[in-house]
């Protein structure tokens, strides 16, 4: 099952939003030496820390990322489990939309149907 999006700091975010916030690049390095070693770039690994390959998803985000607030960055994988609906709020609004939280884009729609 694809990755549909990630919640982080207590909102939803599209794959590309989360990607420009945790994505990590894979790079090689060549010390002075000529020995290779891989890396990894991102907002959130610091560059002078030694640190080794992390585990990613299939987005190149790291698995057990944590979020600026401490909160693990979950990936959601289909809506209509993800999503907790209130029957109140459902029944005057049949029809949900997933958008992210930065770019607005919806990334599901789901209706309920009664
Ligand atoms: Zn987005």
């Amino acid at each position: 099952m694809r990755i549909l999006a990630y919640t982080y700091l207590a909102a939803y975010h599209c794959v590309d939003c989360s990607y420009k916030e945790f994505g990590v690049e894979i790079i090689s390095k060549i010390d002075s030496f000529g020995n290779s070693s891989m890396a990894m770039t991102g907002k959130h690994i610091p560059d002078e820390e030694p640190h080794s390959i992390l585990d990613l998803d299939e987005n190149d985000i790291p698995i057990d990322q944590v979020d600026d607030e401490g909160s693990s960055v979950h990936p959601i994988f289909d809506f209509e489990d993800s999503w907790e609906l209130d029957p109140d709020f459902i029944a005057e609004n049949p029809t949900q939309h997933l958008a992210c939280e930065d770019c607005h884009k919806i990334l599901a729609r789901y209706t309920v149907t009664v």
